[in-house]
């Protein structure tokens, strides 16, 4: 097999943790495989420059952060490939313009325009093991890039389909993706195999396992990644393409997300334009807006309320508290305790019912549900924040994913 292995920055945190890596590198080259090797910075190393850089200055230019993070990736890269060697193995570091990832020229926030890696195929064929620093990237100037906080994910996949690999190895410091999250539900389970879909939807409310853009790249060009812990070497969560042929549960999780705020734009006059008319400002402003229900007009008036993240709650008030003004609207009301909880998983497709079991399981709690939105494979609603934990639990137990008692 022809595998990339990523290593996080708490797996190469230490030079303890560094020759822990190089054991899992040279155990998977015993087994016979041909490996590259994808590293973060060590853990702390990219918050630790960008403050060395904001004691200078708290606007610094986005080309020299890019410059000056993308060091920690190659400290790490250069200290693995040196314990690799110290070993006998034919280890050795790249940079990202060495590895040949190509990005646009956007400083901290990158998009890979293509990885010339074909010469890394003969190297791996010749059991040689690149140690590719994640993370970064030049433009066609030869700029440094670096792809935004969490982008080494990114790289990994990136390298894992230019080099043709069999899988994309993601060894962090959790052993998987869970059902919900164990710090709300001791009973949560690990997924062992997820579809792409799937892990977008877990990564999007805010289980930030895998860097988003890593899954989608996955996933257009369906690289599995095994997403599995560094620190004890069971089998992980496959993250793949959906297996056609499995029975699938009515949901494979339920997760959530208390970053939300909801705003509320009573007795807007009803005519073509104001949904365009409140949301451009806010998009304008950067702003992500997330759920959106529109009222029914009762004599001429309709009511909108949406979500926004809570860390712009107020920014976003004061634009609607503007455009209720101009837009003679009734009132404006917002609740910055909000949360939102969701089921997913691709089994909705073939189950019926799976929304109506989930508001159920919520009634019989007393939850009372604010919102509700709906994808082809996802059920999420919103409610008071002080109910997440007991919705959470609630619906995790109901949709029979609590693990069995005498399986620990
Ligand atoms: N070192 C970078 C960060 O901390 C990239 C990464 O670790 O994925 O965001
Ligand atoms: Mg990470």
């Amino acid at each position: 097999m022809r595998i990339v292995q990523k290593f996080g920055g708490t797996s190469v945190g230490s030079v303890e943790r560094i020759r822990s890596t190089a054991d899992i590198v040279q155990a998977e080259l015993k087994r016979g495989n041909q490996v590259a090797v994808v590293v973060s910075a060590m853990s702390g190393e990219t918050n630790r420059l960008i403050s060395l850089a904001q004691q200078i200055t708290d606007r610094p230019a986005d080309r020299e952060l890019d410059a000056m993070v993308a060091t920690g990736e190659q400290v790490s890269a250069a200290l693995l490939a040196i314990e690799l060697q110290k070993r006998g193995i034919a280890a050795y570091s790249l940079n990202g313009a060495q590895a040949g990832f190509k990005t646009d020229g956007k400083f901290v926030r990158a998009r890979i325009r293509g990885v010339e890696a074909g010469h890394l195929i003969e190297r791996m064929v010749a059991l040689e093991v690149p140690v590719v620093t994640g993370f970064q990237g030049v433009d066609e100037c030869g700029n440094i890039t670096t792809l935004g906080r969490g982008g080494s994910d990114t790289s990994a996949v990136a390298l894992a389909i230019a080099v043709e690999a069999d899988v994309c190895d993601i060894y962090t410091d959790v052993d998987g993706v869970y059902t919900t999250d164990p710090r709300i539900v001791s009973k949560a389970r690990k997924i062992d195999q997820i579809s792409y879909e799937e892990m977008l939807e877990f990564a999007s409310l805010g289980a930030k396992v895998l860097q988003t853009r890593s899954v989608e790249l996955a996933m257009r060009y369906q690289m599995p990644i095994h997403l599995r812990s560094s620190f004890d070497l069971v089998a992980g969560t496959m993250v793949s393409k959906e297996d056609e042929t499995m029975e699938r549960a009515e949901i494979s999780g339920v997760a959530y997300n208390r970053d939300e705020a909801k705003i509320t734009i009573v007795g807007i006059p009803d005519h073509p334009g104001i949904a365009s008319n409140v949301f451009g400002p806010v998009a304008e402003a950067g702003i992500n807006v997330d759920v959106i229900v529109q009222n029914v007009s009762e004599d001429g008036h309709t009511d909108l309320t949406f979500t926004v993240p809570r860390s712009d709650y107020h920014k976003t008030m004061e634009i609607m508290a503007k455009l209720r003004d101009s837009m003679e609207a009734r009132d404006l009301k917002g609740d910055d305790t909000v949360a939102k909880v969701s089921v997913i998983g691709v089994g909705m497709r073939s189950h019926a019912g799976v929304a109506q079991k989930m508001f159920q399981v919520l009634a019989d709690e007393g939850v009372n549900i604010q919102m509700i939105t709906t994808s082809e494979i996802k059920v999420t609603v919103v409610v008071d924040e002080k109910y997440v934990e007991l919705a959470v639990r609630a619906l995790h137990s109901a949709f029979g994913l609590d693990l069995a008692k005498d399986s620990t």
